[in-house]
């Protein structure tokens, strides 16, 4: 009798593997349709008049199977302004719902790989899906030009296809690419600048440190009573502290120091020649999360969310060991970020809400 149910079963689960196996292989139309519509749905990002925050990309240089390079959007008046566009972020965006063609400007906080590795893709992916009339706006310290051109040359060929298999009523020569406006804040360490001043919307250029590298700048966004501080890559500086003072909410980059030490005594283990100096010269040119946490304190910012985290996170255990003391430090909300999460900033309001749009 067992043996006779056995075997039924047994039937049963082959039957029903091979249905699923079809099925996989071979989906129906309407089956396909509609999670074709489902999908095409869900990229439709509907967000409330604010200044929403959106984490693109938290990673930096050293791969994080987790995070994208850093890019962290500021959305106003269904406008996107998009700091920094680190690679892959622009797939993030579109995964969550945000029109790449509603992207107004990029923002350039210094020219580190990691933080312009995506422009290429994000000038030519705003063009290419975004029916824009006029190209992207590239707004930056001096040397930003040099870098947009250079993208501009690799992607030439791309444009060219593009053109002759979509048509130019589609693919609009002259929206592809972009106009870059070069800003210069000098060297003084406390120099700032309102660079961008349209339809409520103030963006403030001001220099931090992340000698060698020079020029350098973080961005503060203010927007109808709310605003965004955005630290750029940087060590502790006074300027930071100045800019994030009152600030609803500081998007500042974390770097841990004890994580960072760990990988360069072990880096003999690697086939990486570089990583054990690779590991000791970045310790003195981010902040940790310590460091952020003294700026977001000192400056009494509402909301601390960090960003570019180096070096990865192996796991969620290590969450904590990560963070350090700076929970002891700064007594508001401190975010770890995650590629995915909005912060939005209704007007009218003190609240920040939070919303994460990917998976
Ligand atoms: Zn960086
Ligand atoms: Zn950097």
């Amino acid at each position: 009798m067992e043996m006779i149910i056995l075997i039924c079963f047994l039937g049963f689960l082959s039957l029903l593997g091979g249905f699923v196996y079809i099925l996989l292989l071979n989906p129906r139309p309407q089956l396909m349709d509609r999670m074709v519509k489902r999908a095409m749905l869900k990229r439709h990002l509907e967000i409330d008049d604010g200044m929403h925050v959106f984490l693109a990309g938290t990673g930096a240089p050293l791969p994080d199977l987790h995070r994208a390079g850093p890019c962290t959007c500021v959305i106003v008046n269904h406008k996107i302004y998009m700091v920094d566009t680190g690679e892959s972020s622009t797939r993030n965006m579109q995964i969550a719902g945000l029109k790449l063609g509603k992207i107004d400007t990029v923002l350039l906080t210094h020219f580190h790989s990691d933080h312009i590795g995506g422009l290429g893709e994000t000038m030519l992916m705003r063009w290419a899906t975004g029916n824009n009339s006029s190209p992207l706006q590239v707004l930056g310290p001096l040397g930003s030009k040099k870098v947009v051109e250079g993208f501009l040359s690799a992607y030439q060929f791309d444009k060219q296809y593009r053109i002759a298999h979509h048509g130019e009523s589609l693919m609009i020569p002259e929206a592809y690419g972009a106009e870059t406006i070069e800003f210069d804040l000098g060297a003084d360490p406390m120099a700032s600048a309102l660079i961008y001043d349209k339809d409520d919307l103030k963006i403030t250029a001001f220099n931090v440190n992340h000698a060698p590298v020079f020029p350098a700048v973080g961005y503060r966004f203010e927007y109808k009573g709310r605003s965004v501080v955005i630290s750029g890559d940087t060590c502790l500086c006074d300027n930071l502290i100045q800019q994030a003072n009152g600030v609803d909410l500081l998007v500042s980059e974390a770097l841990n120091k004890k994580f960072a030490e760990s990988i360069r005594r072990n880096a003999n283990l690697s086939s990486a020649p570089t990583l054990s100096s690779i590991a000791s010269d970045i310790q003195n040119y981010h902040l940790s999360p310590e460091d952020a946490a003294l700026v977001a304190s000192k400056a009494q910012v509402k909301n601390l969310t960090l960003t570019h985290i180096l070096p990865p996170i192996p796991n969620k255990l290590m969450i904590n060991a990560f963070l350090g003391r700076s929970k002891k430090i700064y007594t508001g909300k401190i975010d770890l970020g995650r590629d995915g999460l909005l912060i939005s900033l209704p007007i009218n309001s003190t609240e920040i809400k939070k919303k994460y749009l990917l998976g």
